[in-house]
C-alpha cells in the first residue's frame, strides 16, 4: 500500500548509529524498511515497535544479510512492495576486524570486504535500479569513515574497504546526478556503539590497558 510519506531503508539498524538513523528519520515522517542479520530479530522489532508508537509512521522489518545480493535485492522488493517506493537507501550496516595486516587472515579479509565493500555496493545496486525506474530522483547514503580518509593502527583491512566506499560513493554521484539522485556517504570519528566496544576489547586485552582507554585515545586523537 502506498501513502504520500517518503521511504527510507536502512540497513544494520538494530543498533548503534543505524538506530539512530531510524529513530531520526522516523521523527522527520519518512516510512522506513529495517535491515539487520536474523540474529538482531528481537532488537529490530523492539525498535520498530518504539518507532510506531512514538512517531506513528510505517515500519516494515527484513532479515538478511547485506553480503548477500539476493538478501539485498529481497530487502528492496519487499519494501517496494509493503510501503509503495523508496526515497532514501542508507547502507549503514558495517563490521570490523581488529588486526595489523600480516596477521588478518584470508578469511577476516573476505568477511570485511564482504560486509562492508560488496554489501554496499548491492544496497547502492538495488536503490539505484529502483530509483531510476521510479524516476523522481532520491538519495543514496553509504557508511564510510573517518578511517577512510585516513589510516589507524591495527584498521588496515577495515580502513581499505571505507576507502573503498568513498570512491565508489562519488563515482556512483556522478553517474547517478542525471537521474536526480544525490550518492553521499557519512565519515563519523569515534561514536559510542557496539562496534566501538569490541575495537576497545581488542585493544586493551592486546596492550593490558584499563577497558575504554582505547576509545578514550582514538576520540583525543581525532
Ligand atoms: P554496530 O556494530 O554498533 O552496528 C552495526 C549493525 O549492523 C548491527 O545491528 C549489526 O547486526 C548489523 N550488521 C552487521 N553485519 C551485517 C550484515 N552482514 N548484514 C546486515 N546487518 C549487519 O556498528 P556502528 O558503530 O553503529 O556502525 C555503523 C556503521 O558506521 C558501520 O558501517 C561502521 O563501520 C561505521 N562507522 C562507525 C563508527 C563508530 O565510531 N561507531 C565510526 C566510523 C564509521
Amino acid at each position: 500500500m502506498s501513502s504520500s510519506r517518503r521511504v527510507a531503508i536502512i540497513t544494520g539498524a538494530a543498533e548503534g548509529i543505524g538506530r539512530g538513523i531510524a529513530l531520526r528519520l522516523a521523527k522527520d515522517g519518512l516510512d522506513l524498511g529495517l535491515f539487520d542479520l536474523p540474529r538482531s530479530q528481537q532488537k529490530l522489532e523492539q525498535l520498530a515497535e518504539e518507532i510506531r508508537k512514538e512517531f506513528g509512521v510505517r515500519v516494515v522489518n527484513v532479515y538478511g544479510d547485506v553480503s548477500k545480493e539476493e538478501d539485498v535485492k529481497r530487502l528492496v522488493d519487499t519494501v517496494v512492495q509493503e510501503l509503495g517506493s523508496l526515497w532514501a537507501m542508507i547502507a549503514n550496516a558495517g563490521i570490523s576486524v581488529n588486526r595489523v595486516l600480516h596477521e588478518t587472515s584470508a578469511e577476516d579479509l573476505d568477511k570485511v570486504i564482504n560486509v562492508n565493500f560488496k554489501g554496499t555496493f548491492f544496497s547502492y545496486k538495488y536503490a539505484a535500479i529502483q530509483l531510476i525506474k521510479q524516476g523522481k530522483g532520491g538519495r543514496i547514503v553509504g557508511a564510510s569513515s573517518i578511517a577512510g580518509k585516513k589510516g589507524m593502527a591495527g584498521q588496515t583491512v577495515y580502513s581499505g574497504t571505507k576507502f573503498a566506499i568513498r570512491g565508489m560513493t562519488q563515482s556512483a554521484a556522478i553517474d547517478y546526478g542525471k537521474y536526480g539522485i544525490t550518492v553521499n556517504s557519512y565519515a563519523p570519528g569515534v561514536i559510542d556503539t557496539p562496534l566501538m566496544g569490541y575495537l576497545d576489547e581488542y585493544h586493551t586485552s592486546k596492550s593490558g590497558q584499563p577497558k575504554g582507554s582505547w576509545t578514550k585515545s582514538v576520540g583525543l586523537r581525532w
